[in-house]
């Protein structure tokens, strides 16, 4: 709207009432309007004298308002997004409450479950009845697997994961992983090879818990997915600078391998190469998003590489301190059971639980 003179408004306009009394004489006015609604009006007046105003002064005008609808819109738009990313925190909290407490109460019935079996079939079972126990057993273990899967992936999602430090014995570590899946690598009819590199630390300070864990899904998987040939496990290391190593470890398999276009989707939650995974080999999906976000906390990277029907290796990184030379590594549990100073042998055990 541009006014020249005040004077030439019908006098009982109100818009005069408005102006008359503040001694604008002149006025140029624009309507700021922003999706379809009429949020405002800016303008320029003049006061003491008459103004004519030009062309230049509408376009600035103008500008003004573009940038003031553009100012406003965007402001709006951060509103909502914050708004929005309220929402969905909130939203994605509540989900990873719910996995987390509902996986761990289903845990509790299913051990009751497990431990029922395995105490049946210590009965002198008919052969049919260790038949069906047995059935029972493996149903048991692999419904075990998939709800410690959504514990663990939804403990990680929710930020509840924390880290352990402590003195370990990584040499006895990987020892034990050794051995607990030399049987199941000899039932495959593979062999299972540990190598560690020359000077590899004995002793580390970290987190041994994680480590074990992302071994054991990566061994884990490795053997699953091998029929023929073998599983090894290597274990390097470089010194970062003094006191701190960088760990490399690497899961090589002559297994089913991995199609190069799939490298990254499974690593991603629920993913696996293709449906044929789930029928052939049942899984959730979920042991690599763990492995990965577990590596991450831990300040390391993974990677994989592979080819179809030849084989596939994982390597992975993860820095660790090295503790002062005489900080010794906790002994291992039978020694310290040894020379513990309470005699524990023979002691009857209770163990309370209010689930069967
Ligand atoms: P799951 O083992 O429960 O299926 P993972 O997240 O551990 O889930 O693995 C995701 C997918 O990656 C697997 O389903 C499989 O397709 C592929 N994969 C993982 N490890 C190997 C391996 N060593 N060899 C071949 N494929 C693998």
């Amino acid at each position: 709207m541009y006014i020249k003179d005040v004077l030439a408004i019908p006098k009982d306009s109100p818009l005069r009432e408005i102006l008359e009394p503040q001694g604008i004489k002149s006025l140029l006015t624009l309507p700021v309007v922003q999706y379809n609604t009429l949020i405002g009006f800016v303008g320029f007046d003049s006061v003491n004298n008459h103004h004519q105003y030009s062309d230049k002064e509408r376009s600035i005008l103008t500008f003004f308002v573009e940038l003031l609808v553009n100012v406003k819109s965007r402001i709006d738009s951060l509103k909502q997004l914050s708004e929005a990313k309220i929402k969905a925190e909130f939203a994605s909290k509540a989900k990873a409450d719910f996995l987390s407490t509902m996986s761990h109460e289903l845990r509790t019935p299913l051990n009751g479950v497990i431990g029922t079996t395995n105490l049946l079939l210590d009965t002198n079972p008919t052969e049919e009845q260790e038949r069906l126990l047995k059935a029972l057993q493996f149903s048991g273990k692999a419904l075990m697997n998939i709800i410690n899967d959504i514990l663990n992936f939804s403990k990680i999602e929710s930020g509840k994961v924390s880290l352990q430090h402590e003195v370990f014995n990584l040499k006895d570590l990987m020892n034990s992983i050794h051995s607990t899946f030399q049987l199941k690598a000899e039932e495959k009819g593979i062999e299972l090879t540990l190598k560690c590199e020359d000077g590899f630390p004995e002793v580390v300070f970290g987190d041994s818990g994680k480590l074990l864990q992302i071994m054991n899904n990566l061994i884990g998987n490795a053997i699953k997915f091998t029929d023929e040939g073998k599983v090894s496990v290597l274990g390097e290391f470089k010194e970062l600078k003094k006191g701190e190593v960088l760990l490399y470890f690497e899961v090589k398999d002559t297994g089913i391998g991995i199609a190069k276009e799939n490298f990254n989707r499974i690593f991603e939650s629920f993913s696996q190469e293709g449906a044929y995974i789930t029928r052939r080999f049942g899984g959730t999906g979920l042991g690599l998003a763990i492995t990965k976000k577990l590596i991450e906390l831990l300040k390391g990277t993974i990677n994989v590489d592979s080819q179809i029907g030849v084989g596939t290796v994982f390597y992975f990184s993860i820095p660790y301190l090295i503790p002062k030379v005489n900080k010794k590594a906790p002994k291992k549990v039978k020694e310290a059971v040894q020379e513990s100073p309470f005699h524990l042998n023979n002691a009857k055990v209770l163990v309370v639980e209010d689930t069967l």
